[in-house]
């Protein structure tokens, strides 16, 4: 029997550390939010891309005040930076590290004075490289407590997760009078992880709001789906001015970054699209609970 329960907990460890694949996710149930329709498929797809764009560097550029983007087309990186050291959010797959060392390099920063790495959550697809960027910069790696199981099970190459400093709800982290606040957004996993921080551009202060994903399994576990309920409320009650995320598609990375290269305002300062994410993946989040009480 206790092996049994080991063995399930380690199976659903896995599976949340496992990229899941699009095409093995259903295309049902379908919600429509703002005039497009989307499917568990259809997310999942928008989110990765090929898998060129999971591996191809975007930009870099600067996004607003001291942010950074240093990601891929479809795999969010961002660089704060500081007087006393840079902070990096999301090493991505391992095998991105380079490509996320060459694009700080070609912003003009040093990749080894990356003092502090934090994450979005565990999932391979955006914390795999940690130990390679520890490896890389010495930097300290900060962990959600609650994403501390899942993000043991991501050793590539043997390489254990390196956990410097343990976080919990609210917890700030600072450096060179840069301050994040880390938000307990659980569902997507256990410790996922939304961080707010604020940047100024032309003499304004905005409020930055870089989400956790708020994607739902295709079945929902009775924990998981009292924790999206908690955090589809508490989302929306963090102030924001300038949406990121993990995934480029969940905040129209590609198309404010097209704007931003035309000219003109800067197209992430946009208070009214903050949301949208959530209503899209909350519309999904009900459709899915409504057709698993049917079956
Ligand atoms: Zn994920």
């Amino acid at each position: 029997m206790r092996n049994g329960v080991k063995f399930i907990l380690s199976a659903s460890l896995l599976a949340l550390t496992t990229p899941v694949s699009a095409q093995n996710a259903p295309d049902h149930p379908a919600v429509t939010v703002g005039g497009q329709t989307y499917t568990p498929r259809s997310i999942l797809a928008r989110n990765m891309g090929t898998t060129e764009d999971q591996t191809t560097a975007l930009g870099p550029f600067h996004i607003i005040g001291n942010i950074y983007y240093v990601g891929t087309r479809t795999l969010s990186s961002y660089l704060l930076v500081t007087p006393q050291g840079n902070i990096l959010i999301d090493s991505t797959y391992e095998r991105n590290v380079p490509t996320i060392a060459k694009s700080v390099a070609k912003l003009g920063f040093k990749f080894s004075d990356i003092k502090i790495l934090l994450g979005n959550h565990a999932h391979a697809d955006h914390q795999e490289g940690d130990a390679l960027v520890k490896q890389m910069t010495g930097a300290q790696v900060v962990a959600m407590e609650a994403d501390i199981p899942a993000l043991q099970f991501i050793t590539p190459e043997g390489k254990q997760h390196p956990i410097d400093r343990i976080i919990n709800d609210g917890d700030k982290v600072t450096l060179g009078g840069a301050t994040l606040t880390a938000h307990l957004t659980a569902g997507h996993t256990r410790g996922c992880t939304t961080w707010t921080t604020t940047a100024t551009e032309n003499g304004k202060t905005y409020n930055v709001l870089i989400g956790c994903s708020l994607r739902a399994p295709a079945v929902i576990p009775p924990g998981t789906r009292d924790a999206f309920e908690r955090t589809f409320k508490y989302i929306r009650t963090l102030p924001c001015d300038v949406q990121l995320g993990d995934h480029g598609a969940q905040f129209g990375l590609l198309e404010k970054y097209a704007r931003l290269k035309a000219g003109g305002p800067n197209p992430f300062i946009d208070p009214k699209s903050c949301f949208h994410e959530a209503d899209v993946e909350e519309a999904m989040f009900k459709a899915l609970l409504v057709e698993q009480q049917r079956s």
